[in-house]
């Protein structure tokens, strides 16, 4: 699945709705510690960000503008709560700081709250009644709030289930149980857990297929949800599991680390966490000696062909599995927490690892066997 991946010109734009509606004055050290949050935004140093903002707030309590970037900074930092309680203080001093809607908005979305998320942008528009955005968003969520009006949730409370098509009453319950396990399995391995609760939309008229291995799947619609087509599912009960490890994998990684993960990381994480993921990895890289530049693997897979996509998930599930054999799992969920905060891969990397970032390239350049 393509990873959306929130990027510097979003950044960009906040950081200038966030100065039109800045009331600190020029010269004073709250000025100067908020423009040095948006610089830290936008070089991605999250937790320098966090910090600065901190400082900020505390010398000027009532700008909106240094909530906003608080907000931000703490939702790049996988802290969704601490990120929702900055928008609204943000909202609270501002009602029409739409960028800050909009971010509250996302956040509640992801987090399954359709309701919620539709009453901040309903708020919104009463400030920019003439705003297309909003007023496409009202409509979309509207129509959303509508077609999801049944749902399950998980008795762990971390996953929320809908529906796009009938509900299903059988496959919910099945789904949900092997969401909790991978919740475990993948969770306590690498030390991170999710905060939010995960959404999954499950495509009861869509025929079941394997989607982990289609980088076309979703495309352009990722937020956080994992999406899954499953007319017919329970035919092959294993399989389904399957795709759920590898979705919730990537949920998981992106709740952790909203940016700056590269897609070989992610990619292998969600294939070297599946049932006989590192099996079918090893199986594929056997059948040809081919192998795709590890520069390659960094970017989207989505441009591949089917050859290559298969060949660059199997590459990136082996040079995972080499990592989590030589640092175990905890070392790569503390390098998903260091980029996180906004470190590089290389720093995170070397800082966990032991090991030269350049020495790990060229030993990928070598035969995969070489890295064991
Ligand atoms: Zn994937």
């Amino acid at each position: 699945m393509r990873r959306i991946l929130i990027g510097a010109l979003f950044v960009s734009s906040l950081a200038c709705a966030a100065s039109a509606a800045a009331q600190v004055i020029p010269g004073t050290p709250a000025h100067a510690a908020g423009q040095a949050g948006w610089a830290a935004l936008r070089e991605g140093r999250n937790q320098d960000a966090a910090a600065a903002f901190a400082r900020a707030i505390d010398a000027e309590p009532r700008d909106p503008s240094l909530h906003l970037g608080a907000g931000l900074a703490a939702f790049l930092l996988g802290q969704p709560t601490a990120a929702r309680h900055a928008l609204e203080r943000a909202l609270a001093l501002a009602p029409g700081l739409t960028a800050a809607s909009q971010l509250l908005a996302d956040i509640l979305y992801r987090g399954s709250d359709i309701e919620g998320a539709l009453r901040v942008y309903e708020d919104a528009l009463r400030y920019a009644p003439n705003d297309a955005t909003l007023v496409a968003r009202v409509e979309k969520l509207r129509r959303e709030a509508e077609l999801h009006s049944s749902y399950f949730a998980s008795h762990g409370a971390r996953f929320t289930v809908l529906f796009e098509g009938p509900a299903d009453e059988v496959l919910a319950p099945r789904a949900l149980e092997m969401l909790e396990a991978a919740y475990w399995r993948v969770s306590t391995a690498l030390a991170v857990y999710p905060e939010p609760i995960i959404t999954v939309i499950l495509y009861t008229e869509e025929q079941f297929r394997d989607i982990t291995r289609s980088p076309q799947w979703a495309a352009g619609q990722y937020d956080g949800r994992i999406r899954v087509p499953v007319r017919g599912a329970l035919a092959d009960a294993r399989e389904l599991e399957r795709v759920l490890v590898h979705e919730f994998t990537h949920a998981l990684v992106q709740s952790v680390a909203p940016r700056g993960v590269p897609v070989w990381l992610h990619e292998g994480l969600a294939v070297a966490f599946e049932p006989s993921g590192t099996e079918w990895a090893d199986g594929q890289l056997a059948r040809s000696p081919a192998r795709l530049p590890f520069a390659r693997l960094a970017g989207s897979f989505e441009k591949l062909s089917t050859g290559e996509a298969r060949l660059a998930y199997a590459q990136s599930a082996a040079i995972v599995s080499a990592l989590l054999e030589r640092g175990g799992a905890a070392a790569v969920g503390a390098v998903l927490q260091d980029i996180a905060r906004g470190d590089g891969f290389a720093v995170a990397f070397e800082r966990h690892f032991f090991m030269r970032y350049d020495d790990f390239v060229a030993s990928l350049d070598a035969p995969i066997d070489l890295l064991r």
